[in-house]
C-alpha cells in the first residue's frame, strides 16, 4: 500500500487543543520528556511558501498552481511568535531557528528578528538566534538581517554545478546567486555559516567532492544530509539515500580527516576536520543513524501548531490558546504538560522496522526543517 497524503486542511484543524491542567506547573527550565530529553531548541516556521520546488521537499507536481497555501490571517503574527518564544525560553529553550518554507519570503522578517533578539534567558543571556534559507534573496537581505540581530545563518545548497542545481530547485534558479548570498552573509558577519547539502544518490552525489573542495579554507562548515522520508509527497526511496558513511569514505579517499567531538549536547551533525587544517564538515545521518535519544527540538508551524517530532502526523494548536485569551501561565503550563508527555522517536523506530508504512505525516515545507 502507498503512503497516504494527508490533506493539509485536515491536518490543520485535526489536532485537539491540549487540555489545560488544573494545577499550573511553573516554568523552571528543567523540563524533561518521557525519555528524559530536555527542551533546548525551537524551530519556528514563518511561512509555508517557497520560491523553489526542490523535488525532495515540495515537488512541482504536488505543489502546483492549484495548491492552497495558508491564508494570511491564519499565520502567527510577530507578536504571537515572540510571546510563545518567551514562554519556551522559560522552559529551557536556548536556541531559536527561523525556517519555512523560505523564511526570507515572509514580509518584514527583520522586524521579527529584532523582537526575538531582545529575548533573554533567566540569567540574562541572549539566545542563539539563527535561520535556514535557500539563499535566493540573501545577497540583498544579509546586511539587514545582521543589523536586526541575527547571529548566524545556514544556507541550503545542493550542488555547485549550475545545471544540477537548477534541476534540483526545479525553478531554474542559478547557483551563482546563492553563492553571492553566502558571500554577502560572510561580509555581514553572519557567522559561522553552515551550508546544508541534501545528498540524493544518482542526482547530486557526484557533486560531493566539488562541494567539499569549494568550501575548504572558507571558514564555512559544509554539512551533508541524508535524504529523509519526511512528508508524504516526495516519493522517497531508500535506494536514493546515500549513507553518510559513504560520503565520509569518499572524502577520506581524497583528504585525510579526523573526527571531532560534538559541539553541543543534542547536536545532530557528526563533525570531522580536514587534517591539513582546511576546516571541518558535518554528517547528518538521520536515516542510517537515528539520533532520537538526544533530540531536544520542538517545532512551531506557521499557524502555531506545536510538533514534537519532524515525523509527527499532528500538532497541538497553540494559536487557539493565544487567540482564546489564555494567560502566559496557562500556555506555559500546557507546554510543560505536552513536553512531559512526549515520547516521539520516529527515526529510531524506523531503523528497527517498527513504523507503519502508511502513517500520515506532515510536510517539511509546512513544519520547517
Ligand atoms: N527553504 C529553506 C531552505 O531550504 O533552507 C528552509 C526550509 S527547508 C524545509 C530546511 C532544510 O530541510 C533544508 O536544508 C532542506 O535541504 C532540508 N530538507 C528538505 N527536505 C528534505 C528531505 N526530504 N531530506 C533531507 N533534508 C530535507
Ligand atoms: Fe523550499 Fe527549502 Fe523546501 Fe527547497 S527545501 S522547496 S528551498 S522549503
Ligand atoms: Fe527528533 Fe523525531 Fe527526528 Fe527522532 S525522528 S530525531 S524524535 S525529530
Amino acid at each position: 500500500m502507498g503512503e497516504t497524503v494527508i490533506p493539509l486542511a485536515d491536518l490543520r484543524y485535526a489536532a485537539p487543543v491540549p487540555a489545560i491542567p488544573a494545577v499550573l506547573a511553573p516554568a523552571d527550565g528543567l523540563l524533561a520528556d518521557r525519555l528524559g530529553r530536555p527542551l533546548h531548541d525551537l524551530r519556528i516556521s514563518v511561512t509555508d511558501r517557497c520560491n523553489f520546488r526542490c523535488s525532495y521537499c515540495m515537488p512541482k507536481e504536488v505543489f502546483d498552481r492549484d495548491y492552497v497555501f495558508l491564508p494570511q490571517p491564519s499565520l502567527l503574527s510577530f507578536e504571537e511568535i515572540t510571546r510563545l518564544a518567551r514562554i519556551f525560553v522559560g522552559h529551557g529553550v536556548r536556541k531559536l531557528r527561523l525556517t519555512g518554507g523560505e523564511p526570507l519570503l515572509r514580509k518584514h522578517l527583520e522586524g521579527l528578528i529584532e523582537m526575538l533578539a531582545q529575548l533573554r534567558t533567566p540569567d540574562g543571556q541572549a539566545l542563539d538566534l539563527t535561520l535556514t534559507t535557500n539563499g535566493s534573496v540573501l545577497a540583498r537581505k544579509a546586511r539587514a538581517l545582521a543589523a536586526a540581530g541575527l547571529k548566524r545563518i545556514t544556507v541550503s545548497l545542493d550542488a555547485l554545478d549550475d545545471t544540477v542545481f537548477r534541476r534540483m530547485n526545479d525553478v531554474d534558479f542559478p547557483v551563482a546567486e546563492v553563492l553571492r548570498g553566502i558571500e554577502a552573509a560572510q561580509a555581514a558577519g553572519l557567522g559561522p555559516i553552515k551550508v546544508n547539502m541534501v545528498v540524493k544518490r544518482g542526482t547530486n552525489d557526484h557533486e560531493i567532492e566539488a562541494m567539499a573542495a569549494h568550501f575548504r579554507h572558507s571558514g564555512i562548515v559544509l554539512r551533508f544530509i541524508e535524504y529523509m522520508d519526511v512528508g508524504a509527497s516526495n516519493g522517497w526511496r531508500m535506494d536514493e539515500v546515500l549513507p553518510s558513511a559513504e560520503v565520509l569514505a569518499r572524502l577520506r579517499a581524497r583528504w585525510p580527516m579526523q573526527s571531532l567531538s560534538a559541539a553541543a549536547p543534542g547536536e545532530t551533525a557528526e563533525r570531522w576536520a580536514y587534517a591539513d587544517g582546511a576546516g571541518e564538515i558535518g554528517l547528518i545521518s538521520s536515516v542510517t543513524q537515528a539520533f532520537c535519544r538526544d533530540c531536544n527540538r520542538a517545532r512551531l508551524s506557521t499557524e502555531g501548531k506545536l510538533f514534537m517530532c519532524l515525523f509527527a502526523s499532528g500538532g497541538h494548536d497553540l494559536r487557539a490558546l493565544l487567540r482564546g485569551g489564555r494567560s502566559d501561565e496557562e500556555i506555559s503550563s500546557a507546554l510543560g504538560a505536552l513536553w512531559a508527555a512526549r515520547d516521539d522517536r520516529y527515526s529510531e523506530l524506523r531503523g528497527q522496522g517498527q513504523v507503519a508504512a502508511a502513517e500520515r505525516r506532515v510536510e517539511m515545507h509546512y513544519i520547517g526543517g
